[in-house]
């Protein structure tokens, strides 16, 4: 299979899935998650009509992006972000996924007021409270929010999450099912500075539950690349 081909079937399922849900099936980005896979491999997926492109780690974007990798849609950051690196992302990531700590938040804040420019970002939530993972648990979010929009130079356009690993699709269902909870009554609270427009879940292995689940944003790597050669 192709690149090319497998974005085709990624997309086919995906309208499936939200047709199947009653939801319009451009309501749902795809975002090619294109860790250690080159500029050539990137543009072919861009080509081949993925919505956006999302990054792990910020020398691999950099370099990428000085390549013209990402030309013609969106560049998102999807890692874990350290405070050291956040001045080489603001503004070249048009939305920072994995924003997991107030302290994070902060740092960006600074950054981006100091561009003058304001840095969209997601609030990672660690939904099955994994003592290993980082994020906001379901609890915190609120009062997350809360501090969030008295940030300057931050605008929280909602919600990711990366759920516990499975062996198939339907185990993190209920997780799923509670960041659509936490998405939709928060959403309905009014805070400054936040507008709930992403919830940002679902992966190669359970894109399509995900979006069952409310996902209008899907972070796909391996179902459009193949698998990942971690030896190189
Ligand atoms: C790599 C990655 C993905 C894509 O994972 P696949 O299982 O290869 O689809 C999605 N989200 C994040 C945060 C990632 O790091």
């Amino acid at each position: 299979m192709t690149i090319t081909e497998n974005v085709k079937n990624v997309r086919a399922a995906l309208d499936a899935a939200a047709v199947k849900a009653g939801r319009e099936p451009r309501e749902i980005l795809l975002l090619a998650a294109t860790k250690m896979n080159d500029a050539e491999r990137v543009r072919e997926a861009i080509e081949a009509g993925v919505d956006l492109c999302g990054e792990n780690r910020v020398q691999e974007m950099l370099q990428k992006s000085a390549q013209g990798a990402y030309e013609g849609v969106p560049l998102h950051f999807i890692g874990h972000l350290q405070k050291n690196k956040v001045r080489q992302v603001v503004g070249l990531a048009s939305l920072i996924h994995g924003v997991d700590s107030l302290a994070l938040l902060e740092v960006i804040s600074r950054e981006s007021v100091k561009r003058g420019l304001v840095q969209d970002v997601l609030l990672e939530v660690n939904v099955a409270s994994e003592p290993s993972k980082s994020g906001f648990t379901a609890e915190e979010i609120p009062a997350a929010l809360e501090a969030a929009s008295s940030f300057e130079g931050i605008f929280v356009r909602g919600l990711m999450t990366i759920p516990p690993k499975c062996q198939s699709p339907d185990e993190n269902r209920p997780f799923f099912l509670a960041m659509r909870k936490l998405f939709v009554d928060n959403g309905r609270k009014k805070y400054d500075n936040v507008s709930m427009d992403f919830l940002s879940m679902g992966m190669s292995g359970d894109y399509a539950e995900a979006v069952a689940c409310g996902a209008n944003l899907v972070r796909v790597g391996t179902a459009i690349f193949g698998a990942r050669n971690y030896d190189k």
